[in-house]
């Protein structure tokens, strides 16, 4: 059975990168029926906080990336990470190494001077124990010293490393304390991880991940390291480039649907499939389909899918997202005072709308009590000629008709007899109806709000 993990080292926030980082494991593991796994790589105390935790917790949740059975602590597993450093000692896989920092230092310098590799070659690697001093010691793996490390990696392909270009790695401190390099491969084959798909600034640290798993006799999980995520600019994405943490992008109205949408779309693909469901990218995804080249992250793109995703969701359970978003918003239960309302009139709304965000925006007219907030954009609209045209259209609109074909007839005769453009009668009421300057139809707005509530809206504007 497939076994993927995420294992995040927590900074605060669930970043771009990580965030797509979950999504493929997870995508791997339901593509293939398989189990998803969270480790909470939280050996750095001063910022392993709880908090920092939970706000990964929090990131997966709004994706929706469900993870199976509880998160595990890397910290927690300090003692069995030692207990495998002193069996691949016992193996004489491993070996205490008693040199100093200062004794290293020297090696360095002399191996420069004298144009040798400067990689460190303990002089305890193979001493008698009975020669050990009673001094602080670090446990370093017994690496081989010719050939080559070999890792099959399924998105870069064969990866090679010359051994002698790699030192024999510390998995013990002498405090006791487990190294990161360690923790890692003992963490992975507890968990029984079949497949580490990570970043490929992680791609190094495999060749020296391998080594303990040969050494110790257990199986190699198989290898995917993808390419990282780029800015427009080309530059690894960071703050300068847009928000660097998911929730930012929860906040901003996109769907957490479309955000997975986009996140699949980068460096993986299915032939030419920009918009799909997250069951489609379950039923497709594959690791041999993830390309070698870095993406970039593309706003614009980003807002299309947004957009798409709106689009394709049907208007009861866009209402309801969006009065949900509106509530974590302004921390406040949803107010589904006007629910009916904006359903009827969704399906107009979500026409222009990319995010969550635009939907509350253009849908302002239909949850505002009077008198309006007219934005200032609308405002101009209804200077002192438009207050008096609208006052004489009002007289005429009281005993119109209150239906979208009267109402167009009536408004459009009204223009003609004064001699106004269109646009000219409909930004004003536009303004005064909804207090922005975009908004749907004009007439649709008229019959939504109906007959008393229209006009008195305008007749707030012209007091
Ligand atoms: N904790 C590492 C990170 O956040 C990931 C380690 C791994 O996936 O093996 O970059």
């Amino acid at each position: 059975p497939v076994i993927t993990r995420f294992a995040p080292s927590p900074t605060g926030f669930l970043h771009i990168g990580g965030a797509r980082t979950a999504l493929f494991n997870w995508l791997f593991a339901r593509a293939n029926g398989g189990k998803f796994l969270l480790r909470i790589e939280d050996t750095d105390k001063a910022r392993s906080t709880p908090e920092a935790t939970e706000a990964i917790f929090e990131g997966m949740r709004w994706l929706g990336l469900d993870w199976d059975g509880e998160a595990v602590s890397q910290a927690s597993r300090a003692e069995r990470h030692a207990e495998v450093a002193n069996e691949m000692l016992a193996k004489g896989a491993a070996y205490k190494c008693f040199s100093t920092q200062d004794e290293i230092a020297a090696f360095r310098e002399a191996a420069k001077a004298e144009g040798r590799s400067t990689v460190f070659q303990s002089p305890w690697r193979d001493a008698e124990p009975s020669t050990h001093p009673d001094a602080p010691f670090v446990i370093r793996v017994k690496a081989p010293r010719d050939g080559e490390t070999r890792v099959a990696d399924a998105v870069q392909g064969d990866v090679s490393w010359k051994n002698e270009t790699l030192d024999d790695l510390i998995i013990l401190r002498s405090d006791g304390s487990p190294t990161y390099m360690l923790a890692v491969v003992v963490d992975d084959h507890d968990m029984g991880v079949t497949h580490v798909i990570r970043g490929d600034d992680h791609l190094t640290n495999a060749a020296r991940q391998v080594l303990i798993f040969d050494a110790m006799g257990w199986e190699r999980p198989t290898f995917a390291h993808i390419p990282l995520i780029h800015g427009p600019d080309g530059a690894k994405f960071s703050k300068r480039h847009g928000a660097p943490g998911v929730e930012s992008y929860r906040d901003m109205g996109y769907p957490a649907a479309a955000m997975r949408n986009y996140l699949a779309r980068l460096s993986w693909s299915h032939g030419d499939e920009e918009f799909f469901t997250t069951e489609q990218a379950i039923e497709w995804f594959s690791l041999d389909a993830i390309s070698k080249g870095a993406a970039r992250f593309d706003f614009k793109k980003l807002d299309n899918l947004s957009g798409q995703h709106i689009r394709a969701t049907d208007d009861a359970a866009l209402t309801q997202a969006m009065l949900e978003f509106m509530a974590l918003q302004h921390n406040s239960v949803p107010d589904t005072h006007r629910h009916e309302k904006i359903t009827q009139a969704m399906s107009a709304l979500k026409d222009r709308a990319k995010t969550y965000a635009d939907l509350v925006d253009m849908s302002y007219y239909l949850r505002a009590e009077r008198p309006l907030e007219i934005e200032e954009k609308a405002a101009k609209q209804l200077d002192d000629v438009s207050r008096g045209m609208l006052e004489k259209l009002t007289e005429r609109l009281r005993n119109a008709n209150w239906s979208l074909n009267d109402l167009e007839a009536e408004i459009k005769a009204f223009a003609g007899e004064e001699d106004l453009k269109l646009g000219k009668v409909m930004q004003p009421m536009r303004s005064a109806l909804t207090g922005r300057a975009t908004s749907p139809s004009v007439f649709d707005v008229l019959v939504q709000l109906g007959r008393d509530e229209s006009l008195a809206r305008i007749e707030d504007q012209l007091a």
